[in-house]
């Protein structure tokens, strides 16, 4: 880790870094040089600097910013909508599932999970059956020691897709499987943490349903009941998806809450 990663603030860079508000403090920390400026220089290309390189790295450099800023916009005709955030993939990977498989009826998925012994019941309480959870964490254990190009491999053989290639973002990689038309909109992108959690479920289900469709199903759902990350192994925090800005939210939805990695800055699920 880099002493410039160290500065890093995960909850307003990256894919959660708010625009407007990092426009919103570049033209301040460019104001305040600006009136520095007139008399001291070489103080004001300091402040300059500095000033850039704490919004680039913590998201914004006046206090207060992310609970602030909403109001000054709620106040300005700029929408609402500007403020809104998401630690979405790329806009490609939107038009898809983020997982193997696609839409699913959640109750009866439920219900076989339950009746093949991988979830128990307690009451209203759903919990993972501890010899399911012990398998799954081995096998993901294993991915997550693997290289890119081997994960993917690894996930297009439980995948129900035509093809598989590794991107490289600007944060992180990503692992692209087609339905084999070719369009970038029917792809689903897999980050390494999905990816892991994923495939490992599949594999691991293996000795608890007979269905290939139904463990496909079953991966993403899954995902809800990890505490740390498939991958570095960070434990997983529960976040909103509206993490700057004060949330201004729009009346048409409630923020979502996930779960995330903070350090691979990952999504793991989001509970609807
Ligand atoms: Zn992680």
């Amino acid at each position: 880790m880099t002493r410039f990663e160290l500065l890093r603030e995960p909850a307003h860079t990256g894919e959660n870094r708010c625009w407007p508000c990092t426009a919103l403090n570049l033209t301040l920390v460019a104001a305040g040089a600006l009136v520095v400026g007139r008399r001291r220089r070489a103080l004001a290309v300091l402040i300059a600097a500095l000033g850039t390189l704490l919004v680039w790295t913590r998201g914004y450099v006046v206090p207060y910013t992310p609970r602030v800023a909403p109001r000054l916009v709620a106040a300005s005709p700029v929408p609402n909508e500007w403020f809104d955030h998401d630690t979405a993939p790329p806009a490609a990977a939107q038009a898809s599932s983020d997982g193997l498989a696609g839409d699913v009826d959640g109750e009866a998925l439920l219900e076989t999970l339950q009746a093949d012994g991988v979830l128990v019941a307690d009451g209203e309480m759903v919990d993972l059956d501890p010899s399911f959870r012990d398998a799954w964490e081995t096998e993901m254990a294993t991915l997550a020691d693997h290289p890119t190009d081997d994960l993917a491999d690894a996930a297009f053989e439980v995948a129900h897709a035509a093809s598989v290639s590794v991107t490289d973002g600007e944060e992180r990689q990503w692992i692209r499987l087609g339905d084999g038309s070719g369009n970038v909109m029917t792809e689903t992108w897999l980050s390494r943490p999905v990816a892991v959690a994923e495939t490992a479920a599949v594999r691991a289900l293996t000795e608890w349903l007979d269905d290939p469709a139904t463990r496909r199903a079953a991966a993403g759902p899954l995902r809800m009941f990890l505490t740390d990350c498939p991958d570095c192994g960070e434990q997983l925090v529960e976040s909103t998806t509206m993490n700057c800005c004060g949330g201004s939210t729009p009346s048409r939805s409630e923020p979502a809450d996930v779960l995330a990695c903070p350090a691979c800055e990952t999504r793991l699920y989001t509970f609807e």
